[in-house]
């Protein structure tokens, strides 16, 4: 049954980083964008930036190389392109203004909407899908990178989006119908026939198809279209051999339907979760004579390789398979390019983290050991474990103090005391607020004056003390232009913040920034996610003295605003040697101080900010219940530490809540303030179906967009939300306001304040 492995093995990986090291990508497409440099500039920059990278894979010493990985914009907009799916609205531009127009829209035109790749925080192009949707074949791309490549001296293995997840990611191109993308695929299908008959004429030996769409639970009728789709395109007479890849996790019960079909090889996840790839794929006998790219390395996170550990994985998929290739779990896109850019990183926590580049080095040790055996990377594997001792027993991961105080968490202190009903008595006594209260989300506009102070502060120009006194001036500002709307509930506009995650993590011990990590996000928005690399504590009070200074400033309440368990780590890379709800309870205790500090300084309201609730789910629903009890649980331990008259807030957005309605009711917040106007406040009528016991905003504005909701239009979808909560309604916009301009925010908001003063007439 298990075939010795007969061939050599190679190395490999399915993506690298586009960007490039200085971030040229950017830089040169926003110059475009700006007019400042032609279409050809633009192309020049990326033709370097590919041929840098394969340069730089070839000089790691990997094998194999992929082609089309590199992408202008995003990988899902060039499949798009590919297949001819452009909607008519696009079709005003031509060449690169019109891939642009879908990446970005244009004042006539919308863009393609954008959402989470997986769970990633990478976010990808929705293509729009109709019925009548023509798709036309422009393999150019794939084409000329391969050319490209091949003259450079290395023949690459492109890679494609395979159709059935190009169609389950794709949405319908308008609402109503019951038509789905999928019933595409028989129409697609011819397409990727001829894709392969054109790549093989080309001199492609090897094309990779992926499909991660396979690591969700997808229904049998799904399953058997693969079966189906696999083997007409198998029999393409003139084809490459094709490698399907998967990754962010477990095939599952597509495994043994793949592994069926007649293709050539698979890619298989075999970290986290995907390491059950391999015990099931030795269930199944195997790949005998065919081939399988081993993603033994974590291709989304930051550390570096346990080696021995890895070795192991790479040597039983050698074992089941005709030739093994060692590569990374998935794309290194999502894993910034170079730990030796960030020069106090590498210094400071020595051999510990392993960026793209450094997962090459990584991968191509684990191929030699593979030809050479293991003697051949003694050295190599020795120094792994060794280094990764020294991480785990640091005293800068290690706080004795800090895990005795988190095995000790209890029922009660999850528990606020008192359920809702009495709880929202004292807090009606204390707070004395109107009917439909009045409120924001946390942030005001983030102003050019801010941004050019922000900059200063970081090149010296202005002190650590005059930045602060320019903070200062804009919360007095904030306040006074909230309480001339009449908001009843103020904020203090979060102008300090650089970010709501990167804030916390720079005053917490246990997370480390970086300088020079840049992920892309979508585009040419990169992040820079901040590391959780030890025990989670809070040294000093973080955002007490903002509260209490803003507080100072006026007599109606303002919120205290911090960012919430989940959404700390969801924006972060995590540890890999404790479980995430671990972490996740070490950072809510850290929160729990700071929310029992800014009780004691006075502040009434505190709101937990969890807009990544949602985003975070497990991509398999086997494995949702235990990520939303942690969930809950350390929301929960972060406010369950308050009086009865605190009022705790939590806010979400970026999704569908649909499938955590249980969760949101179990986190028991006073108030929950959720986005809604982009979907027509489905959400109240969602929220209402499930019981939601407590009070709530919907979302009345809609704030990822300029215009300025009328005042009916609030008052219509406040009544909505009233005839389903009563007395337990809140107005409030979708969100913070920091990417809004002040004109539009000013409006929106004496709009908003104007409804809610209509709404109370009502009763
Ligand atoms: N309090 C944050 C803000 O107002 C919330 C941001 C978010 O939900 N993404 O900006
Ligand atoms: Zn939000």
């Amino acid at each position: 049954m298990i075939n010795k492995n007969s061939g050599i093995s190679r190395s490999t990986i399915l993506g690298y980083p586009r960007l490039g090291a200085e971030r040229q990508l950017k830089k040169a497409t926003e110059a475009y964008w700006a007019h400042k440099i032609t279409a050809e500039d633009l192309l020049q920059v990326a033709r370097q930036l590919r041929l840098d990278r394969w340069a730089e894979q070839r000089q790691a010493g990997l094998d194999e190389l992929p082609s089309n990985d590199f992408s202008l914009y995003d990988q899902m907009l060039d499949a798009a392109w590919m297949l001819g799916a452009i909607p008519d609205r696009h079709r005003g531009h031509a060449g690169l203004d019109r891939y642009f127009a879908m990446a970005r829209g244009t004042d006539e035109a919308e863009p393609l909407e954008m959402t989470k790749w997986f769970d990633t925080n990478y976010h990808y192009l929705v293509p729009e899908l109709g019925p009548d949707t023509e798709f036309r074949l422009d393999p150019t791309k794939p084409l000329a990178e391969f050319d490209e490549a091949l003259r450079a001296g290395y023949l690459t293995r492109p890679v494609i989006i395979g159709p059935v997840s190009f169609l389950l990611l794709s949405k319908p191109a308008w609402e109503g119908g019951d038509f789905q993308p999928l019933e595409l695929l028989d129409r697609l299908v011819p397409l990727y026939a001829e894709l392969l008959s054109r790549l093989a004429e080309r001199g492609v030996e090897w094309v990779q198809v992926d499909e991660p769409c396979l690591v969700t639970n997808q229904p049998d009728s799904v399953l058997q279209q693969v079966d189906s789709v696999y083997r007409l395109l198998a029999a393409v007479r003139q084809r490459p051999k094709i490698i399907i890849a998967s990754y962010f996790g477990r095939l599952g019960a597509a495994l043994p339907v793949l592994a069926g079909t007649p293709i050539d090889g698979l890619a298989l996840d075999l970290t986290g979760a995907g390491a059950a790839n391999l015990d099931d794929l030795e269930r199944l006998g195997g790949l005998p004579g065919r081939r399988l790219i081993a993603g033994v390395i974590d291709g989304r996170n930051i550390w570096a390789a346990d080696l021995p550990r890895t070795f192991e994985s790479a040597q039983r998929a050698a074992r089941l398979a005709g030739e093994v290739a060692v590569a990374a779990s998935c794309s290194l896109l999502h894993v910034p390019l170079d730990v030796t850019r960030d020069s106090g990183l590498a210094a400071s926590y020595p051999g510990w983290f392993s960026f793209a580049r450094q997962k090459l080095s990584e991968i191509v040790i684990l191929a030699r050991g593979l030809n050479e055996g293991a003697a051949a990377i003694a050295a190599e594997l020795g120094a792994s474990t060794d280094a990764r001792q020294a991480r785990l027993n640091s005293p800068l991961v290690v706080n004795p103090a800090v895990r005795r105080r988190a095995a000790a968490v209890g029922a009660a202190d999850l528990d606020r005391g008192s359920g809702y009903p009495e709880r929202r008595d004292e807090q009606r006594a204390q707070l004395g607020l109107p009917d439909v209260p009045t409120t924001t989300i946390g942030s005001f506009p983030q102003t050019r004056g801010l941004r050019r102070a922000r900059a200063k502060l970081r090149c010296g120009e202005l002190s650590p003390a005059a930045y602060d006194e320019v903070m200062r001036d804009e919360v007095r500002s904030v306040i006074t232009e909230q309480e001339h709307l009449g908001l009843d509930v103020l904020v203090h506009g979060e102008p300090e913040r650089n970010d709501m995650v990167q804030y916390f993590a720079e005053q917490l011990d246990g997370y480390v920034a970086t300088e020079q990590g840049w992920v892309q996000s979508y585009g040419t928005r990169y992040v820079r996610p901040p590391i959780l690399l030890g025990d989670v504590s809070r040294p000093a009070p973080m955002t007490v003295e903002w509260a209490r200074f803003a507080q100072s400033l006026t007599d109606r309440p303002v919120k205290g605003m911090l960012t919430g368990p989940v959404t700390m780590l969801a924006w972060s890379f995590v540890r890999d040697d404790q479980p995430p709800a671990e972490t996740a309870r070490q950072v809510a205790l850290a929160l729990r101080d700071e929310v029992t500090d800014l009780e004691a300084a006075g502040i009434k309201i505190i709101q937990v900010d969890e807009p990544a609730l949602r985003e975070t789910l497990p991509l398999r629903a086997a494995d949702r219940a235990e990520y939303l009890r942690w969930a809950v649980e350390s929301f929960r331990l972060t406010v369950g530490g308050v009086a009865n008259r605190t009022q705790i807030h939590t806010h979400m957005c970026y999704a569908e809540f649909g499938d955590v309605l249980d969760a949101i009711i179990a986190m028991d917040a006073d108030v929950i303030s959720l986005e809604a106007a982009r979907s027509k406040m489905a959400i109240v009528a969602d929220l209402a179906a499930a019981g939601y016991p407590n009070e709530v905003g919907p979302g009345v504005w809609d704030i990822h967009s300029p215009r300025v909701p009328d005042t009916d239009e609030i008052v219509d979808h406040l009544r909505t939300a009233l005839a389903a909560f009563g007395d337990r309604v809140w107005a409030n916009p979708d969100c913070g306001l920091k990417t809004r301009g002040y004109p539009e925010a000013r409006s929106s908001l004496a709009n908003l304040v104007a409804a809610a003063e209509q709404v109370r007439q009502d009763s």
